[in-house]
């Protein structure tokens, strides 16, 4: 399918945030916590495919929101580092299981890093839409610097708004007020008494292995855990 890319705008300085309009009869419809794989082509007549997480929320717009970091050494980000508003793109349909719980009946923990975060805001915004989910939401997020917390405004306005939502921003590389080091202490201090939950991981392989690593340590087991690795 195609999708023409209809908005980009800054979201940190080395992550874009890509608006993407499929042209089709019908809207491509997902779940939150898809993502969809990007065609574009080589140098050698084939074509490279990469998967971006869906950042935001279904909804009636019928648009496609990826949040993309830029790999410098990399293939396809800095191709698409280069693409503007009009030019259009091949993209799948949506993909991939990292599902909210069909019931929805327990205490969520959803734990990134990076642009991670993207299929979370998709999934929290969806929770926080629908008052059927009474459970508290947590969402434990690290990042380098504080100009690297993406939609940190969003994410702040939300907890404010919602009693059962709460954000814990992390930072690993800068002095400030807020919680320092990485994403796990916080969520093993959170969880420390290893009450049921179900949490949600998203990032990059070492991040992800340590998470699951640690999670097992707390006691929980691989139907209390979901992942969605994006590399290796
Ligand atoms: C399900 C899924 C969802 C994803 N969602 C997102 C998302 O929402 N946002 C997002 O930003 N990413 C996401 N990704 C990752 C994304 O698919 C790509 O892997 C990423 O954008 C890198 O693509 P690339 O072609 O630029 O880099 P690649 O060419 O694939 O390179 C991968 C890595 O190797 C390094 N590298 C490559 N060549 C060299 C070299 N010669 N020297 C040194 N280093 C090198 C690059 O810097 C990069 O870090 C997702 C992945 C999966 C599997």
């Amino acid at each position: 399918m195609e999708a023409v890319i209809e908005q980009i705008l800054w979201a940190s300085p080395n992550v874009k945030r890509f608006f993407l309009r499929p042209i089709s009869d019908s809207p491509l419809l997902f779940a939150p916590g898809q993502f969809i794989t990007l065609k574009l082509p080589d140098n050698d007549g084939g074509t490279y495919e990469r998967s971006y997480s869906i950042a935001n929320a279904p909804d009636e717009s019928g648009l496609l929101e990826l949040c993309i970091v830029l790999k410098t050494e990399g293939k396809v980000t800095p191709v698409l580092w280069e693409m503007k508003v009009q030019q259009s793109l091949e993209i799948s349909e949506a993909l991939g299981a990292m599902l909210l719980p069909e019931i929805w009946d327990k205490e969520l923990c959803f734990v990134c890093t990076g642009t991670g975060v993207a299929p979370f805001r998709s999934m929290i915004g969806s929770l926080l839409a629908n008052s059927i989910h009474q459970h508290p939401i947590h969402l434990v997020f690290g990042n380098r610097t504080e100009q690297d917390i993406l939609y940190r405004e969003e994410f702040e306005h939300w907890a404010k708004t919602f009693d059962k939502f709460h954000f814990y921003p992390v930072l690993s590389q800068q002095q400030w007020e807020g919680r320092k080091g990485y994403v796990h202490a916080t969520y093993e201090q959170l969880f420390a008494d290893g009450r049921d939950a179900h949490f949600y991981v998203c990032g990059w392989k070492a991040m992800c292995a340590e998470a699951r690593q640690r999670l097992k340590t707390l006691g929980y087991n691989r139907r209390q855990y979901t992942f969605e690795q994006y590399d290796g």
